[in-house]
């Protein structure tokens, strides 16, 4: 058995660990434009940052013993816009929270928060590495420009999968994720937060050609929307 990841559309990733976890990032569902399959439920969904596209849905998705990650600031913006449907015991460490530099293990997953540079009504911006028990190590870069610690992630962490925004306006564009897959040096990379809005970058060419000019052994995975690869 091997761990699968279906990316939903937009920063809304699956991953469903061969242990049976199945881990939700960045749900988007409802207003999403470019949203894949329906995801039947979250062991555990975690939060880069407080903005619409990133936090949609939660209480839908979360299983009934289901924890939602984040930091503190975030997850309390989150449980007081519930209204009563989301406690205490739905948050990581009963609403704690994490914060950046920081590992906890929730369910049998690794999960560490990294830096991201960008905004966040509440908290600020983050990214996810995530450690699984079948030994597979994701990146998850929230949204975020490029910045030189990514090295320092990618020594750190043997990154099998990133997930790299590429939209531009937002996020990176196709020729600073090109340089993070150099920085990072995944196994394989996963475009991510293009397309969505016509605003944004359209197609995953353009971060193909310069990922394969500059990174000839990375593998990227242009995956469409409810796409599944096994890891
Ligand atoms: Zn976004």
């Amino acid at each position: 058995m091997a761990d699968k990841l279906c990316w939903l559309g937009h920063a809304f990733f699956e991953i469903e660990t061969s242990a049976g976890q199945n881990i939700l990032i960045d749900p988007f569902w409802e207003d999403n434009p470019a949203a894949g399959s329906r995801p039947d439920h979250g062991d555990i969904i975690l939060i880069t940052h407080d903005h619409f596209d990133h936090c949609d849905n939660l209480a839908e998705f979360l299983a009934a013993d289901g924890i939602i990650v984040g930091q503190p600031e975030v997850l309390n913006k989150i449980r007081a816009g519930s209204g009563e449907s989301l406690q205490e015991e739905n948050f990581v460490l009963a609403g704690s929270g994490m914060n950046i530099g920081g590992t906890v293990n929730v369910k049998d997953v690794d999960i560490t928060m990294v830096q991201a540079f960008h905004s966040s009504d509440a908290g600020s911006p983050a990214g996810y590495i995530i450690q699984t028990p079948e030994g597979k190590t994701f990146y998850h870069a929230g949204d975020t420009g490029i910045f030189g610690g990514m090295d320092v992630l990618g020594d750190i962490y043997d990154i099998d999968i990133a997930m790299l925004p590429i939209g531009s306006v937002f996020t990176m564009d196709p020729k600073q994720a090109a340089h993070a897959v150099k920085l990072l040096q995944p196994e394989t990379a996963v475009p991510m937060h293009y397309g969505t809005f016509e605003v944004l970058v359209q197609s995953a060419d353009e971060f193909c050609r310069l990922v394969a000019r500059k990174m000839q052994d990375v593998e990227v995975m242009a995956i469409e929307p409810g796409e599944t690869i096994e890891c």
